[in-house]
């Protein structure tokens, strides 16, 4: 049974829990409490944000549903209904684990990414406290990595910052320049959110573990739905993802600890996790967070080759607009990431017409849009502020089909010549709302 009906078939258009049968919906009068409005747009847009986040995959959302239903127990508890849950939470744990070569009592659950990554930092650089106080990091890390060194910083920890080249790479040499008899750990993400960079990782960690006891944190967020990711073979100590960068569900993730590594939890509690992450776990989420991963990681040999084309045309068309520039590494990034700097226009202004045109497309992190900060990863890469303004970032995923692609291609080219035009970017949207398609 499809867990969700596909939107042209589903009752009012849109894809609802509680009706993957054929009874007919409750009427609205009949619901113990209001239903949660959604947001109804019309037709479906093409959605070029894969790197922010990627819609639920179905396989996920009917793996979920029965822990969202009636086995709703809570693993700690020792009857049927908890036995039942915890059952799940275990096979979640060695499915995500099998998948990053780890064991599952290397998987600690958590609510994503960013909780991940403060579980790693905090949790390890406290533990090392006694050794040293000593962390380096490099300059085009997600916040949640930047913003936890410098909640350290504060307690009196040193954070040491090196810098990437104009395509965003660490120079393994310079991490090992940086570490000194005080060093604890160093963390550098495996991939970059803004400019799809993908940095040496197995070569990082092997001048890392040349010393005794630095510990390697890597975030592989944004990698861990394109890269087979081996904590082995890598050679890291702790590493973080997030389940809705590889269409899990939002609110989950995981943090890959190397048995026998300490690390001071976070948030007291229960004995949850095996005392390293207190609260009762989101058992769907887990459970959706691992059916996600797996079918990741076994499309992956295919999927990449058609996200590579993919990439490759918007690439191939963007770059060819006068005064557009590549951001990122020519070949050493991830699969379906293509950013670029537009010369003499404001990204967030193509982002913004582009929106009314029903094209989702990005200004670079999704953390950092909406804001008027200039992205600290292009200054990092020696872009000054007047071109780093210009920064688009065009992701796709497994959702994302030719004809996405190529109606968004049209999108831009048209916007960014009215754009420079002089057109305020409200005025680019087309003179009649409807779809992209
Ligand atoms: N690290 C990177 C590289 C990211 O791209 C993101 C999210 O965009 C995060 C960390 C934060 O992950 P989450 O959204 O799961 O908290």
């Amino acid at each position: 049974m499809d867990a969700c009906r596909p939107p042209s078939t589903a009752v009012d258009g849109h894809c609802r829990l509680g009706t993957t049968d054929d009874r007919p919906a409750r009427p609205p009068a009949q619901s113990r409490s209001a239903p949660i409005p959604v947001y109804d747009r019309g037709p479906m847009p093409v959605y070029l944000d894969h790197a922010a986040t990627t819609p639920l995959r179905p396989e996920a959302l009917e793996a979920m549903l029965p822990y969202l239903t009636e086995a709703f127990g809570n693993p700690s508890s020792a009857h049927a209904a908890g036995r039942r849950a915890r059952a799940a939470l275990d096979e979640a744990h060695e499915r995500i684990a099998a998948r990053l070569g780890a064991g599952p009592r290397e998987i600690i659950l958590t609510s994503g990414g960013t909780e991940s990554i403060n579980l790693a930092l905090k949790g390890a650089a406290w533990a090392g406290k006694a050794r040293g106080h000593r962390i380096v990091t490099s300059a085009v890390e997600h916040h949640a990595v930047g913003h936890s060194l410098a909640h350290l910083e504060r307690y009196g920890f040193e954070i040491e910052t090196v810098g990437v080249d104009r395509y965003g790479r660490v120079d393994p040499d310079e991490v090992e320049a940086a570490l000194t008899d005080r060093t604890i750990l160093v963390s550098i993400m495996l991939a970059n959110n803004e400019v799809g960079t993908i940095q040496p990782i197995a070569e990082i960690a092997r001048r890392v573990h040349a010393r005794r006891g630095v510990l390697l944190h890597v975030d592989a967020v944004q990698a861990a739905a394109y890269l087979d990711i081996d904590v082995k073979a890598l050679d890291v100590d702790l590493l973080s993802i997030g389940a809705h960068k590889f269409e899990g569900p939002k609110g989950v993730g995981a943090l890959y600890l190397r048995a026998g590594t300490h690390i001071v939890a976070q948030q007291q509690g229960g004995s949850q996790e095996r005392h390293r992450r207190a609260g009762t776990e989101d058992v769907a989420g887990a459970v959706g967070m691992a059916i996600a991963l797996e079918l990741a990681c076994a499309e992956r040999p295919a999927s990449t080759a058609r996200l590579v084309a993919l990439r490759d045309r918007i690439r191939g068309v963007l770059t060819k607009l006068p005064g557009v520039e590549l951001t990122g590494h020519p070949r050493q990034r991830l699969p379906n990431h293509c950013s670029v700097v537009v010369r003499d226009v404001d990204g967030s202004d193509v982002a913004m017409a582009l929106d009314l045109r029903d094209v989702a497309i990005s200004t670079g992190s999704a953390c950092t849009s909406g804001s008027n900060e200039v992205s600290h990863v292009l200054a990092a890469m020696g872009y000054p502020d007047e071109e780093a303004r210009g920064a688009l970032r065009l992701t796709v995923g497994r959702t994302t089909t030719d004809d996405d692609v190529e109606t968004a291609l049209a999108a831009v080219g048209e916007v960014i010549e009215s754009l420079r035009a002089g057109a305020p970017a409200a005025a680019t949207a087309p003179a009649v709302a409807g779809g992209a398609g």
